[in-house]
């Protein structure tokens, strides 16, 4: 009985396993120790493993957010924690409680048909549930952490398990508690929380365009039809052509430099964001300065979407970085802003 339930606390591991198809950009990476995580009960014991040999390990979801290194060297914990379930009702709120390996499209469309509401707006983000929380996940003026109720986690300095609230989860702008402290939670589950009264968000030009004067208003399900087919026309697929989605953050700049960008570019693509700041679209920084459609080496600029990069094919982490280089440079001589990166590099 006691060795059959450790057999099942143990992660399965693969040396030497090639992760070109769990990552997004199609990278050519080999892990040196992959563990596949199927239930949080096998990490306090792996963690206590590793740190006693002292290895270097990080954690993959969906790997639709990295940038991948030729070898990885010592453990990679691949999280496929299953399962979802309502666990929760009132007469406002239902909660959803979501293993952290849940593939995230697929549980998006799952909330629909239990006639939950929401993320509608997120369709057709790649990844995990796990990973969802990392970065605040955000599309169409949706963020993930507007639904999340909590997230738990195995506190790799704490050596324990942990929840922590939305208030202790800090999401902002594609950031939180978690990627601010990159190397110390390893999510195993997400609680959601679902009000039971729901409005469309149609604040984007292209879904205000879609649905321009619809009466009756959009169902959310008309809403997650529209978000897939608007994505599928702007971005590459990854299983066609790898790439990480955006490439680069949206910068913020204070009013003033806002201002003087505006008098030397009057077409400048810029939103309001937190009071005094204004948010710049990067897309448009990096098209104005002709990158869209060009190549350099194996990688090149989306002809459809400069703020996405793309593998040609064959290309490697550093090809990726010398590309976004370039822009970078580019793009700092001509508007004075520096852009930052948003897949995490490993
Ligand atoms: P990975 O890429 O595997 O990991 C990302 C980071 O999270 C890494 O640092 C990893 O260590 C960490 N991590 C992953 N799982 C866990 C866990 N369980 N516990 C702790 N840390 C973990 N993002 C948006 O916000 N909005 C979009 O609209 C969007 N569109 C995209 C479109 C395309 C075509 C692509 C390729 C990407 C897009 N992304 C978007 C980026 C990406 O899909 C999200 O960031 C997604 O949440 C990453 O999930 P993942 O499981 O692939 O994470
Ligand atoms: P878009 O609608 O063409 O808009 C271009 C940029 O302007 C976006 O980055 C967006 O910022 C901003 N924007 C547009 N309308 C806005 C408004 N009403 N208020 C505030 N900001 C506004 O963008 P897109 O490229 O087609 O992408 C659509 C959505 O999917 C965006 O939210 C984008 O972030 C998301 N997306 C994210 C990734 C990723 O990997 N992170 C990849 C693809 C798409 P925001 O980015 O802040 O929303």
């Amino acid at each position: 009985m006691n060795s059959a339930k450790n057999a099942l606390n143990q992660a399965k591991l693969t040396p030497n396993m090639g992760l070109k198809h769990r990552n997004t950009f199609g990278l050519d990476a080999i892990a040196e120790l992959a563990y596949e995580i199927t239930s949080a009960e096998q990490l306090p014991c792996l963690l206590k493993e590793l740190r006693s040999q002292n290895p270097v390990w990080r954690v993959l979801g969906g790997g639709s957010n990295v940038i991948l290194p030729n070898q990885l060297p010592g453990a990679t914990l691949l999280m496929n924690i299953p399962g979802q379930e309502v666990c929760k009702s009132d007469e406002q709120n239902t909660w959803v409680s979501v293993g952290a390996g849940v593939n995230w499209h697929e549980f998006v469309a799952w909330t629909l048909e239990q006639n939950l509401p929401g993320l509608e707006n997120l369709a057709l983000i790649p990844g995990t549930v796990g990973a969802a929380p990392i970065q605040n996940i955000g599309a169409y003026g949706v963020e993930v952490g507007e639904y999340i109720d909590s997230v738990e986690a195995f506190d790799s300095v704490e050596q324990a398990f942990v929840t922590l609230s939305q208030a202790a989860s800090q999401f902002a702008y594609r950031d939180s508690h978690f990627k601010r402290n990159p190397q110390r939670y390893i999510v195993t589950k997400v609680i959601f929380k679902f009000p039971k009264t729901w409005k469309p968000r149609l604040q984007y030009a292209d879904l205000a365009k879609q649905f321009n004067h619809s009466n009756p208003l959009p169902s959310a399900k008309d809403i997650f039809s529209a978000v897939c087919q608007i994505r599928s026309q702007k971005l590459p697929d990854p299983n066609v052509i790898g790439n990480a989605g955006s490439f680069f953050q949206n910068p913020v700049v204070s009013n003033e430099q806002h201002e003087e960008l505006l008098k030397q570019f009057p077409n400048l693509v810029s939103y309001p964001d937190s009071p005094g700041m204004h948010k710049l679209a990067a897309g448009w920084l990096i098209d104005q300065c002709g990158f869209k459609g060009q190549r350099l080496g194996p990688v090149g600029v989306y002809e459809k979407q400069a703020l996405v990069l793309v593998n040609h094919g064959g290309a490697n982490s550093t090809d990726i970085l010398n590309l976004a280089k370039v822009i970078q440079e580019k793009v700092m001589k001509t508007f004075q802003v520096q852009l930052e990166i948003e897949p995490n590099i490993f």
